[in-house]
């Protein structure tokens, strides 16, 4: 089969790959309709995540239909179709009865190894989170769903059956950034009268303003310098835009636009990769800033007293200046981490068909597989007013 397969930083081409076969009792085999290019892709792209190998298949937003199931397989049949969730979740460990998909301690089972560790630095003896399609040995070492066909381990847990009538597009979403920018606004506790700044105009951040949008929030500023980003959220979802290429301190504008207070949240949908604005590049020439704080530095300075910060944007490792003693003063609740997308699916799916969410109103480029590097590059340097990139195999 065809898959998209990694060679190094920026390197990544369309090979000709052995099919994937059933391994175990509950995996299926899919073949795989449609698959898009996501942030978190774009972090291994850029050689930026250790524990990739030439010739991994990347890809974790993938949907299809069911091709093969194992003997142990109840939940879907062949022929029907599924979105897959990018956390593989066994549903019956601790983390799992507690609906924590992402912190799953049986699906990446290197406990104590540096292959099953994860991001994390400073990991002692704890057990590893969840396995992730397309995420490197730090994750489990599978292979994604970038490709003609994908193996999904736990099958009776993570595949969302879906209704006939809805295009792949309107649902491909459910596989990731859609429940990721919903927990995001779910972490921050947004409500009807709501104040909230999302920083970063992605994907994550457009499906976290359209989250927002739902649950009735009221002011929602949107932060990013890629203006056609921040034109699309304005005219589509009626967010008060902010470009941090025009203005030098955000977390200012917004405090000043709130009577000095702040808003109740803020939602980090950026990451470790943040790029600063000029107050932000200053602590960086300074050596205050080894990898990116720059997002989350803004969000603690933009929130009010009291409030939450939720970050959804990757972080690893550490950051200096981080201004803790700022979230302290203030009072602050941080949610952070990976998102347990099982959890939130089929409500999700609920909302795309009573017509309260349409996430493929993000898309702007639809390529054939074979054309995927086009996409990465494409995606990565904000060509072409790339918003999202969808696949079709
Ligand atoms: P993306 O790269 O398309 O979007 C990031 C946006 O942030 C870009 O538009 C960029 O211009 C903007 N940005 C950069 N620096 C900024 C700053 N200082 N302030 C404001 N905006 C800034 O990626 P995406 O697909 O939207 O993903 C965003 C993040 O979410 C990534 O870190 C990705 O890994 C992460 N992610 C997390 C989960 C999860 O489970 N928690 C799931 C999916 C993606
Ligand atoms: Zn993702
Ligand atoms: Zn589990």
């Amino acid at each position: 089969m065809k898959a998209l397969t990694y060679h190094g930083a920026y390197k990544v081409q369309v090979d000709n790959v052995p099919d994937p076969v059933l391994q175990a009792a509950d995996d299926i085999i899919l073949r795989v309709t449609a698959t898009a290019i996501c942030g978190s892709d774009l972090h291994l792209y850029r050689g930026k995540v250790p524990g990739m190998t030439n010739g991994d298949i990347l890809g974790h937003e993938f949907m299809g239909v069911v091709e093969e199931v194992g003997s142990g397989v109840t939940a879907v049949q062949k022929g029907d179709r599924v979105v897959v969730p990018f956390t593989i979740a066994c549903g019956e460990c601790f983390f799992c009865e507690h609906e924590l998909y992402a912190a799953c301690e049986t699906t990446n089972p290197q406990t104590g190894m540096v292959e099953g560790r994860g991001a994390l630095m400073n990991k002692k003896g704890l057990r590893s989170g969840a396995a992730l399609f397309g995420y490197t040995k730090l994750y489990g070492a599978v292979p994604g769903g970038q490709a003609e066909f994908a193996r999904v381990p736990k099958a009776n847990v993570g595949p969302l059956k879906l209704p006939t009538g809805l295009a792949d597009e309107q649902v491909l979403f459910l596989s990731d950034i859609l429940p990721t920018g919903y927990q995001a606004v779910l972490n921050a506790e947004v409500k009807p009268g709501s104040s909230v700044a999302i920083f970063g105009a992605g994907p994550v951040g457009l499906m976290a303003v359209a989250c927002a949008r739902m649950l009735g929030a009221e002011k929602i500023f949107l932060i990013d310098h890629h203006a056609y980003r921040l034109e699309f959220a304005r005219s589509t979802y009626g967010v008060i835009p902010i470009n941090f290429d025009e203005t030098d301190d955000p977390a200012q504008e917004i405090i000043s636009a709130t009577a000095d207070r702040g808003v109740d949240a803020v939602i980090d949908a950026v990451g470790f990769e943040a790029k600063g604005s000029a107050t932000e590049s200053v602590l960086t020439n300074l050596k205050l800033e080894g990898s990116s704080g720059a997002a989350l530095r803004q969000a603690i300075a933009a929130v009010r007293r009291g409030g939450i910060v939720s970050v959804p944007g990757v972080y690893a490792g550490f950051i200096h200046a981080f201004l803790f003693g700022d979230a302290f003063e203030k009072g602050l609740t941080i949610k952070a981490g990976q998102t347990h997308a099982q959890r939130f699916m089929p409500e999700l799916l609920e909302r795309i068909l009573a017509g309260d969410l349409a996430p493929e109103a993000i898309i702007t480029h639809r390529l054939p597989l074979t054309e995927a590097a086009r996409g990465y590059a494409t995606f990565d340097k904000k060509e072409e007013d790339c918003r999202k990139v969808v696949l079709i195999p």
